[in-house]
C-alpha cells in the first residue's frame, strides 16, 4: 500500500515537471486581419500586444524586417513571454528561433560576445537547396540465373539486364545492385523504372508493384526538365534548414559536429565565422541557399551589461541579422556596468532603435479566464467558486503565484480523495504558501532574526 502511494506521488511530480509555464500557448490567437481573437490559441486578452506582434511576424514572414529590434515592456505577469513564445509558434519549425534569458550570458565557460554571437548565429537559418536528377529509363530485357537449389534469400544471382535511358554508363555502373532491385520488385521487359542519381536508389513505376516508397524518391518538389538531347527527365529539389551555428560548429576543426549533440561548442574561432559567411555568400550566388532570418528572444533585458548593449548595437547592422526581440518588466533603472539610469535599463541609443510593444495589467475577467486554461492544462478540475477564489488571489497578489496554486490545490484535493478542487483546498494552500507580499511583511516583522536585515521602513513600501 505505501509503496503504491509512493509512486503515484513520483508520477505527479514528474508530470509538475512536464508541464512548462508556457505550454498552453499555441499561437497569437489572430484572425486573418491580425486582429486578436478574445481568448484563442491560448491566449487570452492583451490584444493591442498581440495584434502589434502579429504585424512583426508578418514582417518577418516576407523577409522585411532583418536586423530591427521590438522591446515587449509591461509588468511582471503581464504575459510578455506568453507573447514572444506565440510568436515562436506562429512561426513554425522552418523559421529559427532562439530564446535565452540575458542572465545566461555571464557564464565562467565562454566570454558575454561569444555567448551573444553564437545566440545571434543560431537564430539564423540557412536554406540550402540541392538538385538532384532522377534518370528515368525502361527495361528493354532481363535475364537472371538463380542457382536451382538455393534459398532465394542471398543466394546468388547473375544476369543480363539492358536498360534504355538517356545515360546508360550510370545505370551501368550500378551494376550488381540494380539485379537485385528489380528482381526484388519482380520487374519485367517494358516496366518503367527510375534512378535517383544522389542516392542511387531504384524504383520500378507502374503496375500493381509500384511501392509507396517509391513516390518518396521523387517528392513535391520534383520537376521536369529538358536535357539536351530533348528526352525529359525528373529533377528533385532537397532542401534543409540550418542555423549559421550549426554550420560554425560542424567546421570547428576542434569541435566537429558530436559537440551539437553535446551542448559543449566552447567558443569557436572568428576566422571559422568569416570563413562560413564567405562560403553562404557564394552559395547565395550561385542560388543554392538562401538566408531564412529568425528570432532571437532575450528575456530580462536589463541584466545586460553596457558590453552586451554594444554589441547588440553592432551586431544589428550586419546584413546577417535575425530579428532581435527583447523583453523586460523594468522602469528606469541602472545600465548594468555603468552608473547612468535609464528606461528599462537600456542605453538610448539602442532604445532609440527598438520597436516598443508594452503589455497592460489583466482585468479580473482575463486573470480567470487565464486560470481556467492553466486548469485544462494541468489536468486539473476546479469548481467555479474555486476558481473565482483563485482569480481574486491572482488579483490581490500576482497571476503568477495564482497559477502555481493550481497544482498545489489538485495535490490537497487528491490527498482527500476529493474530484474536483474546491474553494478549501484553495484556501488551505494560500496558507501554506505565501506571497511575496506576506513573505516581505513576515520579513518587515522578524527581519532581526535573519542574515542582513538592512530593509528600511521605506524600501518596504514596495508592497
Ligand atoms: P515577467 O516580467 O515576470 O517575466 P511576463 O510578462 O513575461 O512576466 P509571463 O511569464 O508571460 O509574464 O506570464 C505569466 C504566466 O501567465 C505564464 O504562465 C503565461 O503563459 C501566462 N500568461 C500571461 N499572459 C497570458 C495571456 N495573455 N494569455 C494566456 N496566458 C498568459
Amino acid at each position: 500500500m505505501a509503496a503504491a502511494v509512493k509512486t503515484d506521488v513520483t508520477r505527479d511530480v514528474t508530470r509538475i515537471e512536464r508541464i512548462g509555464a508556457h505550454s498552453h500557448i499555441r499561437g497569437l490567437g489572430l484572425d486573418d486581419s491580425l486582429e486578436a481573437r478574445a481568448v484563442s490559441q491560448g491566449m487570452v486578452g492583451q490584444a493591442t500586444a498581440r495584434k502589434a506582434a502579429g504585424v512583426i511576424l508578418s514582417m518577418i514572414r516576407e523577409g522585411q524586417i532583418a536586423g530591427r529590434a521590438i522591446l515587449i515592456a509591461g509588468q511582471p505577469g503581464t504575459g510578455k513571454t506568453a507573447i514572444a513564445m506565440g510568436m515562436a509558434q506562429a512561426l513554425g519549425t522552418d523559421t529559427p528561433f532562439t530564446t535565452i534569458a540575458a542572465s545566461e550570458i555571464f557564464s565562467l565557460e565562454m566570454n558575454k560576445t561569444e555567448a551573444l554571437t553564437q545566440a545571434f548565429r543560431r537564430s539564423i537559418g540557412v536554406r540550402i537547396k540541392e538538385e538532384t536528377e532522377i534518370i528515368e529509363g525502361e527495361v528493354v530485357e532481363i535475364e537472371i540465373d538463380r542457382p536451382a537449389a538455393g534459398s532465394s534469400k542471398g543466394a546468388a544471382k547473375t544476369g543480363k539486364l539492358t536498360l534504355k535511358t538517356t545515360e546508360m554508363e550510370t545505370v551501368y555502373d550500378l551494376g550488381q545492385k540494380m539485379i537485385d532491385s528489380l528482381t526484388k520488385e519482380k520487374a519485367q521487359a517494358g516496366d518503367v523504372i527510375t534512378i535517383d542519381k544522389a542516392t542511387g536508389r531504384i524504383a520500378v513505376l507502374g503496375r500493381s508493384f509500384t511501392r509507396s516508397r517509391d513516390y518518396d524518391a521523387m517528392g513535391p518538389n520534383t520537376k521536369f526538365v529538358q536535357t539536351p538531347e530533348g528526352e525529359l527527365q525528373k529533377r528533385k529539389e532537397v532542401v534543409h534548414v540550418v542555423s549559421l551555428h550549426e554550420i560554425d560548429v560542424i567546421n570547428s576543426r576542434q569541435q566537429g559536429f558530436l559537440a551539437l549533440f553535446a551542448g559543449d561548442t566552447g567558443e569557436i574561432k572568428a576566422e571559422v565565422r568569416d570563413q562560413i559567411d564567405q562560403k553562404v555568400a557564394e552559395w547565395r550566388e550561385e542560388g543554392k541557399a538562401e538566408i531564412v532570418p529568425g528570432v532571437l528572444f532575450i528575456d530580462e533585458v536589463h541584466m545586460l551589461d553596457i558590453e552586451c548593449f554594444s554589441y547588440l548595437n553592432r551586431a544589428l547592422e550586419s546584413d546577417l541579422a535575425p530579428v532581435l526581440v527583447v523583453a523586460t518588466n523594468r522602469g528606469i533603472t541602472r545600465i548594468r556596468g555603468t552608473n547612468y539610469k535609464s528606461p528599462h535599463g537600456i542605453p538610448i541609443d539602442l532604445l532609440d532603435r527598438l520597436l516598443i510593444i508594452s503589455t497592460v495589467p489583466y482585468t479580473e475577467k482575463e486573470i480567470k479566464h487565464i486560470l481556467k486554461i492553466r486548469c485544462e492544462e494541468e489536468d486539473v478540475e476546479m469548481g467555479d467558486d474555486a476558481l473565482t477564489l483563485l482569480t481574486k488571489i491572482g488579483i490581490e497578489t500576482s497571476l503568477r503565484y495564482a497559477i502555481q496554486l493550481i497544482i498545489a490545490a489538485a495535490l490537497v484535493c487528491a490527498k482527500r480523495k476529493g474530484v474536483e478542487v474546491e474553494v478549501e483546498d484553495v484556501k488551505k494552500v494560500y496558507t501554506l504558501f505565501v506571497d511575496v507580499k506576506r513573505s516581505t511583511q513576515f520579513l518587515i516583522e522578524y527581519q532581526s532574526e535573519f542574515m542582513f536585515h538592512e530593509i528600511q521602513d521605506k524600501d518596504a513600501d514596495m508592497t
